[in-house]
């Protein structure tokens, strides 16, 4: 399919959702080979919601290559299908479209290559933009995986075990476990309707937040001895050499940062690890006062008002203090 032929789903507001759940429909329905794609440091949004658009496009009588920058986390490794996803720096092939899951840029993808195709944009971050060629962002969406359920349902698609476990998995990660703002009532009867289709909420629940390598926890008794309070803020880090020291992975940072946010009174925390290389990545929470994707934006990052992050030049004290000075800025501000 040429680009020219496809449909633009940039009509706003009247029924817009359907419009665009359509549009995507046709440019399944029109190809034949796809790539799909989600972010670096694939979460289980990205994973779970790549898996289950594979499955789909299998559905419907399709070729799907899945395709990552980076590994995926252990704990989503058990996942239906995840053995297909493949770890590239860059991607070439004869696809009819890409359709690119969880991504508020190109950049996010840290995929080369991937310009010359007509690109489905498919998201629900507060950062998300139309920069594809088809855009589809819902918001409100709990996860991306909310949208890819939607998407099974208008093909007229069955939403198998397989399926209904990887989008379980998405919902139930992307609101921390029903935590987060995006989860309201719809929230879970949507993780309801995955339940009843298959989804093993126990399983599931075991193979996300009870699976922790050892080395994790220690790296989070190393980040817990750095944890300052200040009135509404907290902060904590890692060093690359508590990493050295823990033998953790990447993803073992997962979740550090709601320890921090975890304590009363506090409206906001920040995670700092410092990379191999020297830059800083920075995880920002908030309890729904401050919007942590406004300082995150600000900053080259992006993400949702309550979960955001973004990258800083070193060293770490000096990311620690910028990141440190805007968010008591605006919570001056807000107060
Ligand atoms: P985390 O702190 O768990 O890495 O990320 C929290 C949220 O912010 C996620 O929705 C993630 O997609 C988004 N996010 C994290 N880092 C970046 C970044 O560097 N750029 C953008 N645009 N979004 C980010
Ligand atoms: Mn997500």
């Amino acid at each position: 399919m040429r680009a020219s032929d496809s449909p633009n789903g940039n009509t706003p507001f009247v029924d817009a959702q359907s419009t665009e759940v359509e549009a995507i429909l046709r440019v399944l329905r029109e190809g034949e080979r796809f790539l799909v794609c989600s972010h670096s440091r694939p979460d289980g949004d990205a994973v779970g919601s790549m898996l289950a658009m594979g499955m789909l496009l299998e559905q419907m009588g399709k070729r799907a290559d899945l395709v990552t920058a980076d590994r995926i986390p252990a704990v989503y490794r058990g996942l239906p299908g995840a053995a297909a996803i493949r770890t590239a720096m860059r991607v070439h092939g004869p696809y009819d479209a890409a359709i690119l899951l969880e991504c508020d840029s190109l950049e996010r993808t840290r995929l080369l290559g991937l310009e010359p195709f007509y690109i489905l944009n498919i998201d629900h971050h507060a950062s998300g933009s139309e920069w594809g060629r088809l855009n589809w962002i819902d918001r409100e969406a709990a996860s991306v995986g909310e949208m890819v359920y939607r998407l099974v349902k208008a093909a007229g698609a069955t939403m198998t075990p397989e399926i209904a476990t990887c989008l379980y998995t998405t919902v139930l990660t992307d609101t921390g476990g029903f935590l987060y703002g995006a989860t309201r009532a719809a929230t879970f009867r949507l993780a309801q309707k995955l339940v009843e289709e298959g989804a093993d909420p126990i399983q599931i629940a075991q193979d996300v937040y009870f699976s922790s390598s050892p080395a994790k926890m220690k790296l989070l008794g190393m980040a817990l001895r750095t944890l300052q309070l200040e009135e509404e803020l907290a902060w904590l880090w890692i060093t690359h050499e508590d990493m050295v020291r823990s033998n953790a992975a990447e993803e073992d940072c997962e979740g550090i940062v709601n320890y921090a946010l975890s304590i009363a009174g506090v409206e906001a925390a920040v995670f700092l690890r410092e990379l191999p290389e020297g830059r800083i990545r920075l995880s920002l929470r908030g309890k729904g006062w401050l919007n942590v994707a406004e300082i995150a934006t600000a900053l080259g990052g992006g993400g949702h008002e309550n979960a955001a992050g973004c990258t800083l030049d070193g060293p770490l004290h000096q990311a620690r203090e910028e990141v440190l000075d805007r968010m008591r800025q605006r919570l001056m501000e807000t107060r």
